[in-house]
């Protein structure tokens, strides 16, 4: 090649990486400039890591930025695209909740315990990606072991919401929400075992998919409470949602919980539940008129809104802070310094200097509730609320399509405001902990309101996941 030439291809290159602009890419948008020849999966991915690089310092949603790999996974990315074998998911940069393993890399799950420990195989989730080509950036702050609702509990530090830097970007998946809030990356994972990945879309103004349990696997992602936890994503959008709910779902071998199913529901006339209990006292004035108004959007759009009750709401708290606990309070025991994470000298002096505060809080009320002479007062009492909290559901949904309200009864609140108040803190879950103690799916999508996010929060019925998307792709359409 002529050396004229060659400095033109440079210059060319050098001016993409310069002004190639991320903001508001979603994996359509994405894929249609992969495929175009628009841009190479290693540009793309440069201009996201640049993006990080100038945005990061300041938000601080990635505890690892895994450069080299994503560097590498383009190249591949870019290769299959040459080749033809491209999927909608081949070349697009995606970030990981920090609880998810990736092969060879640092996973800590925001615990000084595993800071230092390196993942030895792929999470099943991450698997699937990875075969698809898609293109890892890195692992995304999280309260610790996933216990929180802002992101303050992390052990490293505090993440921030992009769209008010003074305020916090919910939890636990709220570095994912983040990063996916200020276009660090296209979309990201989350987990979400009480709402910790609609809240945190709720706060941070993008779209977060829990889908119904057994859905996803979850083997390789760390267990809180696993009968109540679920991966998914968090996105620009409800389009990219399903893309990505497409990729990672499927009966796994190493996640008897599992299941596969069809659904071809057909969507003709939208009937949407509005839940009395939903809204009481606590819910903020500001989020209820923007939930009003999505109730009005809808109703204009030709939905019919019902009225419905869910009489055991006001019991969903007490029973999922029984159950999570007691959940956590087994799996966390395997976190000794000898099975797995730091190691001074014994099992107590591990768990003392190295689990946070949160953290020791639900181990001890879980075991306390575990114990003999507590477990039926307690532990098997929550049992039979979950069940009575899932008929419920099961009653209203012989009524109605999907469920509408607010997906967190408060706006995306101050960096410390709530950090003293464990029991206000809690409350923020009221919404989104019945769906994970019923096994629901359920999405938070941005409302229209000007000023702070807020989310609304479709619930729906069981392995129903493609009419809630639906409904919830059809909002201001
Ligand atoms: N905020 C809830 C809790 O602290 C939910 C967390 C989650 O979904 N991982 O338990």
């Amino acid at each position: 090649m002529r050396p004229f030439l060659k400095i033109k291809i440079i210059i060319l290159k050098l001016k993409k990486y310069f002004t190639m602009k991320v903001e508001n890419l979603t994996i359509e948008s994405a894929h249609k400039g992969l495929k175009n020849g628009e841009f190479t999966s290693v540009e793309l991915t440069n201009a996201y890591l640049k993006k990080i690089e100038e945005r990061d310092e300041e938000i601080k949603a990635f505890i690892t930025v895994t450069k080299d790999l994503a560097l590498a996974q383009a190249k591949e990315a870019d290769e299959m695209i040459k080749k033809g074998e491209m999927t909608i998911l081949t070349g697009i940069p995606c970030a990981f909740k920090d609880n998810y393993l990736i092969k060879g890399e640092k996973c800590t799950a925001g615990s000084k315990f595993l800071e230092n420990y390196i993942a030895p195989y792929d999470a099943t989730v991450v698997k699937k990606l990875r075969k698809q080509g898609a293109v890892f950036l890195g692992k995304t702050n999280l309260d610790e072991f996933a216990m929180g609702s802002s992101c303050e509990k992390s052990a490293f530090f505090k993440t921030k919401n992009p769209v008010d830097l003074e305020r916090v970007p919910g939890g636990s998946s709220g570095g994912s929400a983040a990063a996916v809030a200020s276009d660090m990356c296209v979309y990201a994972l989350g987990s979400d075992t009480g709402g910790s990945i609609r809240q945190p879309a709720s706060f941070c103004g993008v779209v977060g998919f829990k889908p119904t349990y057994g859905t996803v696997s979850r083997n390789g992602i760390i267990a809180f409470a696993s009968s109540l936890d679920q991966a998914g994503p968090i996105t620009k959008n409800v389009i990219d949602a399903q893309i990505v709910f497409e990729a990672i779902k499927g009966v796994d071998e190493y996640d008897p919980t599992t299941l596969d199913y069809t659904d071809n529901e057909k969507l003709s006339d939208i009937k949407i539940g509005v839940p009395k209990e939903y809204f009481t006292d606590g819910l903020d004035k500001e989020v209820e008129k923007a939930i009003r108004n999505a109730i009005d959007d809808y109703k204009k759009m030709g939905a019919q809104i019902i009225d419905i009750s869910l009489p055991h709401t006001q019991y969903a708290l007490a029973c999922y802070y029984i159950i999570a606990p007691a959940e956590a309070s087994a799996n966390l025991a395997r976190f000794d310094g000898l099975r797995y994470g730091q190691n001074i000298d014994g099992i107590i002096e591990n768990r003392t200097k190295y689990f946070g505060s949160e953290v020791k809080k639900r181990i001890m009320l879980g075991t306390y509730t575990l114990s003999s002479g507590y477990y039926d007062a307690y532990y098997k009492k929550a049992l039979k609320v979950r069940t009575l909290i899932k008929n419920d559901f099961d009653e209203a949904f012989k009524k109605v399509d999907v469920i509408l309200g607010p997906t967190s009864p408060c706006l995306p609140f101050k960096i410390g405001e709530k950090q003293e108040d464990p029991m206000a803190m809690y409350l923020s879950d009221i919404y989104t902990v019945s769906v994970n103690l019923s096994g629901l799916p359920a999405i938070s999508i941005p409302s229209k309101n000007k000023g702070l996010p807020i989310g609304i929060h479709l619930i729906g019925q069981s392995f129903k996941e493609k009419t809630l998307l639906k409904i919830a792709n059809n909002y201001g359409k």
